[in-house]
């Protein structure tokens, strides 16, 4: 245990005395320091090392470790997609479509988490945001994003053919502003499922990150997708260097990505979500499920082996299992990961090690996924079979 430091003694003494008994060297030494500082340069700076939580209660069901990427616990606005925004503002700046404090605007369209990595980085920076979201998303995501001083425009949810749609809208938006000369700075789209920078912040974080907690030992890779940015990333960096890692999609239902996968189409006839309007994911599940194939999602797509569906009811008693069970409060997209992994778990047999992602907390999807899946108590007996039945 750390011995308290007397009353009145600031911190930075006890760390620097700890620093000296740990490196038995002097409190000057470079090294010393930082080996026990661990101060992060502003919000970026708390992008990305987040840390794989074996979850244990799916472990002990399955015969398997289920280990999963907390990235909920990213410093920005606390999901993967700090990990892009940070990717594709970067990218940008480099290519000098963005300059801080010059009244340039980062525009995007998206079912909220991008929206708030971007307008939390976007003010670290010293860019404007303007978020476009359909007007159906949990509340708590456009509330988050007006106090992070983004613009929020509400839209109402239509088909990616339709002008109104909200990644047709940011687009939108970034070029009337580009070609206002009323208005200072210039507008970029961001455009998280068309611009290859989401993929390769995974490619170059995420993917890596669970590697090296792995130590290079893992039999499944678990993700849905949304842009296809994480499943991608991970997978192009994963496959190659993991011999024989099977690479799975978990997919609410729906979604059209699970038939992409299993059939190779999109839809099909007999499929019910084939009788769906295009633009309907019909599903309480945010974040992840789409019917097209966006170009982050194309570029792992070879990498892919295997889709899961998971049904909303599924993800509902997964979430209330890993709160009982193991204290995880998280959101809707999470607990399809979670159904799917521990699917994979089942079907592969014990002893073998699955991974997948915690993508945000639940208290994002108060109003909407967890008002439908409700409190914990009461009735709370569902068994792994339970859930995993279809
Ligand atoms: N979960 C949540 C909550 C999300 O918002 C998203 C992205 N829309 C995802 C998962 C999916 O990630 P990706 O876009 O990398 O496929």
């Amino acid at each position: 245990p750390v011995p308290h430091p007397p009353p009145g003694e600031p911190d930075h003494v006890r760390l620097e005395d700890r620093s000296k008994s740990v490196a038995g060297t002097s409190k000057r030494s470079a090294q010393s320091v930082t080996t026990v500082y661990d101060i992060k340069e502003g919000i970026e700076g708390a992008i990305g090392n987040t840390p794989l939580i074996k979850i244990k209660s799916l472990s002990d069901a399955t015969g398997c470790e289920i280990l999963a990427k907390a990235e909920f616990l990213n410093g920005a606005g606390n999901s993967p997609k700090d990990r892009v925004a940070l990717s594709m503002i970067t990218m940008a700046e480099e290519e000098g479509l963005l300059t801080p404090h010059s009244g340039d605007k980062v525009y995007e369209g998206t079912v909220g988490s991008t929206g708030i990595s971007l307008a939390a980085i976007c003010r670290a920076r010293g860019y404007l945001a303007h978020i476009c979201m359909p007007n159906d998303q949990a509340t708590e995501k456009s509330d988050l994003l007006l106090k992070l001083g983004a613009v929020v425009e509400r839209v109402k949810p239509a088909s990616i053919v339709d002008k109104g749609q909200f990644v047709n809208m940011a687009r939108t938006r970034a070029a009337e502003h580009t070609a206002d000369p009323n208005i200072p700075g210039r507008g970029f789209f961001a455009d998280q499922f068309e611009n290859t920078a989401n993929y390769i912040a995974h490619f170059n974080g995420t993917g890596p990150e669970i590697y090296a907690q792995c130590g290079g030992q893992l039999d499944a890779f678990v993700a849905g997708a949304g842009t296809g940015g994480t499943i991608s990333g991970c997978a192009l960096y994963l496959k190659p260097r993991v011999p024989g890692l099977r690479v799975v999609l978990a997919d609410p239902q729906g979604s059209g990505l699970y038939n992409k996968i299993k059939h190779g189409v999109m839809f099909s006839s007999t499929e019910r979500e084939g009788t769906r309007r295009r633009h309907q994911v019909d599903t309480i599940v945010e974040g992840i499920g789409v019917n097209r194939v966006t170009a982050n999602f194309e570029a792992g797509r070879e990498c892919i082996d295997d889709a899961v569906r998971v049904s909303d009811g599924q993800a509902m008693r997964m979430a209330r299992w890993l709160v009982e069970k193991d204290g995880i409060f998280i959101g809707s997209s999470s607990a399809v990961n979670c159904v799917a992994a521990a699917r994979v778990a089942k079907d592969l047999g014990p002893g073998h090690r699955v991974v997948t992602i915690l993508c945000d907390s639940g208290t994002r999807h108060l109003s909407k996924f967890w008002a439908k899946t409700g409190n914990i108590g009461g009735d709370d007996s569902a068994t792994l079979a339970d859930i995993l039945e279809f």
